[in-house]
């Protein structure tokens, strides 16, 4: 039997990649295409993907009546909180790469999450959950770290899910962080953002980019760089078929990709 999927923003950059990726995957079905961008328009015109006859709905009106088991989001932070309240309440696992969440956000849909599963994860390349361990598992033995994250100029957020997700992961493993030196920021922004633990995060939009991260550790007489660089949207999709297809056997609300996969 093959799982029924559905995607909020499926005309998006990330949304369009993982509607061609469903339909590619003999296990799975493409069955709703949800997104206001390109509401009405038949899937293939707007996007290239080839589903027969499968029209981008413009919202959930309607959306429970198509007989979805998973629904996929990669949209925008607001639409996708209404999103996910969508599919708790109507009994839809969910699969969220939308960045953003907060730990309050995480506290609801703990208890939002009683008839169906939900799996969120601000990465889903395994490249990148690999950095994330590694950052973690080398955060003791250095006393400074800053984190680079990089990503293509249409991003409108910042920092990046991953980057804040890579600070509270070091913050966690260590406590023995410096302080930090500055007395006067020239330019306004210049040190970056505060993350856990007060490690500095900063962030580069580019042209040309797709996703990238390095985390800088330095202690005396060295330092240690880690990178991690996504140069296409297909990286993700890996991971983003491997959560669909286990979600429904994970009960409640998963966070990040190394639940599922062991690094
Ligand atoms: P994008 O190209 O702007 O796509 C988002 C799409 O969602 C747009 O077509 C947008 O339409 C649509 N949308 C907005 N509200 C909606 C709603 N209520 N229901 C359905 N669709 C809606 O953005 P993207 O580059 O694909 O990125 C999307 C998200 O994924 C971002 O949060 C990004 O950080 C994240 N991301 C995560 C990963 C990961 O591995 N977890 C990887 C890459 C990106 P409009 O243009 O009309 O607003």
């Amino acid at each position: 039997m093959t799982t029924r999927v559905g995607v909020f923003g499926a005309s998006g950059r990330m949304g369009a990649t993982v509607c061609q990726a469903v339909a590619g995957d003999h296990e799975l079905e493409l069955v709703a295409a949800v997104d206001p961008h390109h509401a009405g328009l038949d899937l293939r015109q707007a996007t290239g993907v080839d589903v027969p006859g499968l029209m981008i709905m413009p919202d959930t009106d309607g959306l429970d009546q198509v007989g979805v088991d998973v629904m996929v989001d990669f949209t925008v932070l607001q639409a996708a909180r209404n999103n996910l309240r969508w599919c708790a309440e109507n009994g839809i696992h969910a699969v969220f790469g939308t960045t953003g969440f907060s730990d309050d956000d995480y506290a609801e849909l703990r208890k939002l999450f009683r008839k169906s599963n939900c799996f969120i994860a601000p990465n889903f390349a395994i490249g990148a959950a690999l950095m994330m361990r590694f950052a973690e598992r080398a955060a003791p033995y250095f006393e400074t770290a800053e984190i680079l994250e990089l990503h293509h100029d249409e991003k409108v957020d910042a920092p990046s899910g991953t980057a804040l997700m890579t600070a509270e992961r070091m913050a966690a493993a260590s406590e023995e962080w410096a302080k930090d030196p500055t007395k006067k920021e020239v330019l306004k922004g210049a040190r970056g953002g505060r993350g856990a633990g007060g490690i500095r995060v900063h962030s580069v939009r580019l042209r040309g980019l797709v996703a990238h991260q390095e985390v800088l550790l330095g202690t005396t007489g060295q330092s240690l760089s880690i990178r991690h660089d996504s140069y296409d949207r297909n990286s993700f999709m890996p991971g983003v078929l491997l959560a669909v297809k286990t979600v429904a056997g994970r009960s409640g609300l998963t966070v990040g990709l190394d639940a599922l996969v062991e690094v």
